[in-house]
């Protein structure tokens, strides 16, 4: 009979990311159809009651925790000896975690030290034929591959958007606090702090509704035969700020910066979307000054709703790659809109 560990990081703040919620959600769905596997639930971080306690009615089997300020920040060291203490304990066939930076760099070392195997990047789980296969993308998100393996324990790096976050009543739980004890490894490395950009200045939001395009249009020459490069910047970041969403980029607008052309200050290639960019799943999409060639539209795949707006009423968003396509100026379009959200 399978058993399965579901396994989270808490935040700063101690809660869980949606893409815990994401992943118990994942593993309780699987248990299900694994004919009513047991899940243990494996929380690390420095203090874990409030997690433990929001996820009180999913029906784990029991929560774990592996816990205290050793705990609090990613450091390799550390994450993997919870890891690999949790792992132990429990015994599990299965163990499903979701994507993030901490566990992308912590769990190929932990699933080494278990003699387990690990998949990467999962976006779909199935049983069939009584055998877990999951489903994963190759080749800039092209071809989709189901797999399966013998091996256990097997790790399951879940992709967060793939599954609808598990909701329920919040209570309070008994948490069983495994001891870890923490070698010279581990304390050569000091977390001494952690310095992040400013809530303005970070545009890339994964939890966003939205994902908003910016394209090389923003810094060609307009209908007066000028650049308005400035006015873009202010128009973007105006937009940005007032809707919370996300900012993405075509390869051409970010390519700009090592061409020595004048450019949107705060994009970078990490803002990239596309065959060589990312590869977002935001709920909704809105492409302005973009054409929508393929190996832009390809980074769309998982956005459900797509808009663009451009001037060419012939672009390739008009060719099928967008549900709804504004032939508009997008200066005057974002404009209007910012008007209305800073109204609002
Ligand atoms: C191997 C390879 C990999 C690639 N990978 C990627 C990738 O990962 N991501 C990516 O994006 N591209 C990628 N590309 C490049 C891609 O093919 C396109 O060249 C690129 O996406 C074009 O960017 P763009 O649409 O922003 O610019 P453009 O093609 O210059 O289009 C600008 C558009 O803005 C419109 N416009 C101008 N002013 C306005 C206005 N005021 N209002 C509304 N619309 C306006 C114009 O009508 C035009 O349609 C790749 C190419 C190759 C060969």
């Amino acid at each position: 009979m399978d058993k399965i560990l579901l396994l989270a990081h808490t935040q700063t703040d101690g809660s869980l990311p949606k893409a815990a919620y994401e992943s118990l959600n994942a593993a309780l769905t699987l248990a299900a159809d694994l004919g009513g596997a047991a899940v243990t639930v494996g929380l690390i971080g420095a203090d874990v009651q409030a997690a433990a306690d929001s996820i009180a009615t999913c029906g784990a089997a029991s929560i774990l925790a592996v816990s205290g300020e050793d705990f609090a920040a990613s450091r390799y060291s550390s994450d993997t000896v919870a890891v690999e203490t949790l792992v132990k304990e429990t015994a599990p066939t299965l163990v499903l975690a979701p994507t993030s930076s901490r566990f992308s760099r912590c769990l190929p070392g932990a699933a080494y030290r278990c003699d387990g195997r690990i998949e990467t990047h999962i976006t779909g789980i199935e049983v069939v034929d009584g055998a877990v296969q999951v489903q994963r993308w190759y080749y800039r998100q092209r071809m989709v591959a189901s797999l399966s393996r013998v091996q256990r324990p097997w790790f399951l790096v879940i992709d967060s958007g793939v599954f609808e976050p598990w909701q329920g009543a919040a209570g309070s739980v008994d948490v069983q606090t495994l001891e870890v004890a923490i070698g010279d490894d581990c304390q050569r490395t000091k977390v001494l702090g952690v310095q992040t950009p400013d809530s303005d200045a970070q545009t890339i939001r994964p939890d966003a509704k939205l994902l908003f395009v910016a394209g090389a249009g923003w810094t060609k020459k307009q209908t007066d035969g000028q650049l308005h490069i400035k006015q873009a910047e202010e128009l973007i970041l105006g937009f940005i700020n007032n809707s919370k969403a996300s900012l993405g980029s075509s390869k051409s607008l970010v390519d700009q910066s090592s061409e020595g052309g004048e450019v949107i200050s705060f994009m970078s290639h990490l803002n990239q979307v596309g065959q060589t960019g990312s590869t977002p799943r935001h709920l909704k999409g809105l492409a302005t000054c973009c054409h929508g060639e393929e190996p832009h539209t390809v980074g769309w795949r998982f956005i459900s709703e797509r808009r663009a707006i451009s001037l060419d009423p012939n672009c390739g968003w008009a060719q099928g790659k967008a549900d709804v396509l504004y032939v508009a100026d997008a200066f005057e379009v974002i404009a209007k809109i910012n008007e209305l959200l800073a109204g609002s």
